[in-house]
């Protein structure tokens, strides 16, 4: 299979380097100038589960790769899928499969701007992923990544790339509803990651703080709202909250994504996580003060650190 990962920043790189290791046909896109030297010079070396390996892969600019590929996997960080797709234009053809494993809201949406439905493929990894230097990453943990095709015809081709995923050791799994399991990643972000970024601190310290179940069941209780009203998608709040309370007990004593961005001086991904769902909500005429207040104080704090948006 002919594969770019479209953004091979620390999941990507992981996600290509394990693919190419199967036997695919890899290339890396990015426009990360010193990671590409670097994976030229030396070749990508990524730690996976702490046992590291390096492989010469074949990586360039977006603009720079040509022929159309079988499948291309997303991998941006949610507010830079939109210019990917434009640099990626010229790599789809009529049969390319678009595989999104980005966390947030709204990416079926912004995909279906550049690809025919036929060619999505949704899903969502608790896969974690970090960037040590340029040309070096490391993949943690086992999985899953859950995915489904969009269009109910296309069912085949998710099975297809699930098998692959398997055979690649990152543990694909075909999932019936992919839209219910996007909405619970996004409930997942849009508490632990918000609240550690803004309480500046990890996620047990978080969980183990007085007022954690009244900011839990008002988020989840947003969230679900406008999970019900725009995809028809039910969240049990109560249950999410048990969920939330076991993912924080068995990560413990880690700083979430949103928070490393921060500390990173890099802009978070809060629009399409309670921002989303804040905007969501006003257009459904629902009111998300929770979510709404969570996304000003993150912009807040990206704007008192200096971070473009
Ligand atoms: P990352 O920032 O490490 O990688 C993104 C890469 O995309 C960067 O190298 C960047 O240079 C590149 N990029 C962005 N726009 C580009 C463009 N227009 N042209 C070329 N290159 C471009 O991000 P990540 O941590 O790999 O996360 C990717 C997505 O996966 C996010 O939505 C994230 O929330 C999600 N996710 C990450 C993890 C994790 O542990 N890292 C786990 C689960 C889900």
């Amino acid at each position: 299979m002919k594969i770019a990962i479209a953004g091979s920043g620390a999941l990507g790189c992981g996600f290509g380097y394990q693919l190419q290791k199967n036997g695919q046909d890899v290339t890396l896109l990015d426009y990360w100038e010193d990671h590409i030297q670097a994976i030229k010079d030396k070749g990508l070396t990524v730690s996976v589960n702490g046992t590291e390996g390096n492989q010469q892969m074949k990586v360039c600019k977006p603009e720079e790769a040509d022929g159309e590929m079988d499948i291309i996997f997303v991998f941006t960080k949610a507010m830079g899928l939109k210019a990917m797709m434009k640099s990626i234009a010229h790599l789809i053809g009529p049969d390319t499969k678009i595989v999104c494993l980005l966390n947030g809201l709204g990416h079926h949406e912004t995909l279906q701007a550049f690809v025919d439905k036929r060619n999505i493929i949704m899903g969502t990894t608790v896969w974690t992923a970090g960037i040590e230097a340029p040309g070096v990453t490391r993949l943690n943990g086992q999985g899953p990544v859950e995915l489904q095709n969009s269009h109910p015809e296309e069912k085949q081709a998710a099975l297809d790339i699930v098998d692959m995923l398997k055979e690649s050791g990152l543990y694909g799994v075909y999932s019936e509803n992919v839209t219910y399991t996007t909405w619970r990643k996004a409930c997942v972000n849009g508490t632990m990651n918000a609240l550690c970024a803004l309480l500046d601190t990890t996620i047990d310290k978080v969980f183990a703080s007085s007022t954690i179940e009244s900011m839990l069941r008002g988020i989840v209780s947003e969230f679900a709202a406008v999970a019900e009203l725009q995809d028809g998608i039910a969240i049990d709040v109560d249950e999410m909250i048990i969920y939330l309370n076991d993912v924080a007990k068995q990560v413990g004593e880690h700083y979430p994504s949103m928070h490393q961005d921060l500390a990173n001086k890099r802009p978070t991904e809060i629009d399409f996580l309670n921002g989303a769902v804040a905007e969501a909500s006003r257009k459904l005429g629902l009111y998300a003060p929770n979510c709404q207040k969570i996304t000003d104080l993150i912009h807040a704090k990206e704007d008192i650190l200096g971070i473009n948006r």
